[in-house]
């Protein structure tokens, strides 16, 4: 698998100087297979840049949602794909708490938007129910699910293809007030000795206990997690829009300085690519 992170923050996009290495957009990440099928993981403002590659290609396009918080769904309207006639798109909604597992398409309706989702063109099939079963195949991949630990729900995926396993949890708090829905043990053998784990990290134990509650886990804990679950790679993603460039960067040299023989970590960054054969 290849994978190109195109939006890392989490809540808000951000933009100016603070933000330049890492990048300001919110929640997307491509993954492509070997066979050429590849995923979209999450709609936030990071899929507008991808449609507009996607626009040279006639390739259907699989989008997986983790839940619709607008920081994974809002850049969808300006997916340019769903412009164009008869393109085939399929979306697999999250397993949210709500009724409103259509909302990718229902933002646009109302006084939200302009275009509506019922005039757009190409043809969009949206999948509520996928999410809810514990595994699935779509194209080359084989799926497995984990309901995430998160206000109004919303589900993880980990990816199976070319022997090789990606795993895609955001957003997620490990540590919830609630009693979590998905318990430490579950999340071990749900991302157990993956090739790469992308995981929410958007605060520090610093933040705490202000943002307890709130959805999301803490740097150290994930790290404890990878460390236990034996994964090959970490990167961090949902990044803090109150967190510059210059201070993750400091942190995250601290810790692969720290942990340097036992895990390979990474705060995400808008652009990277990962050729995940090259991860020994
Ligand atoms: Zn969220």
């Amino acid at each position: 698998m290849n994978i190109t992170f195109y939006g890392v923050r989490g809540s808000t996009p951000v933009s100016g100087e603070d933000f330049i290495i890492l990048g300001g957009h919110t929640s997307c990440v491509y993954v492509c297979s070997e066979k050429g099928d590849s995923l979209i993981l999450d709609s936030g403002t990071g899929i507008v840049a991808l449609g507009k590659k996607l626009m040279k290609t006639s390739d259907d396009i699989n989008i997986l949602l983790t839940h619709n918080h607008w920081d994974h769904i809002q850049g969808f309207p300006y997916f340019l794909p769903i412009y164009q006639k008869d393109r085939a798109i399929s979306i697999v909604a999250g397993n949210v708490d709500f009724d409103d597992k259509d909302a990718i398409l229902t933002q646009m309706s109302g006084s939200t938007h302009p275009v509506k989702y019922q005039d757009l063109p190409s043809n969009i099939q949206l999948n509520t129910e996928l999410s809810k079963q514990k595994s699935f195949s779509l194209a080359s991949f084989e799926i497995t699910t984990q309901p995430l630990s998160h206000p109004d729900g919303g589900t993880a995926y980990c990816l199976y293809a070319d022997n090789q396993k990606v795993a895609y949890v955001t957003d997620n708090e490990l540590s919830p007030i609630k009693p979590a829905i998905t318990s430490w043990q579950a999340w071990l053998e749900f991302i157990e000795q993956a090739d790469v784990l992308i995981h929410d990290a958007q605060y520090l134990e610093t933040d705490m206990p202000l943002k307890q509650g709130w959805g999301h886990s803490t740097v150290e804990q994930v790290i404890e997690l990878a460390l236990q679950a034996k994964v090959k790679r970490l990167y961090f993603i949902s990044h803090d829009p109150e967190r510059s460039d210059q201070e993750l960067i400091t942190l995250e040299a601290t810790l692969r300085a720290q942990y340097q023989d036992q895990l390979v970590i990474e705060f995400a960054r808008e652009g990277t690519q990962v050729e995940l054969s090259n991860i020994l």
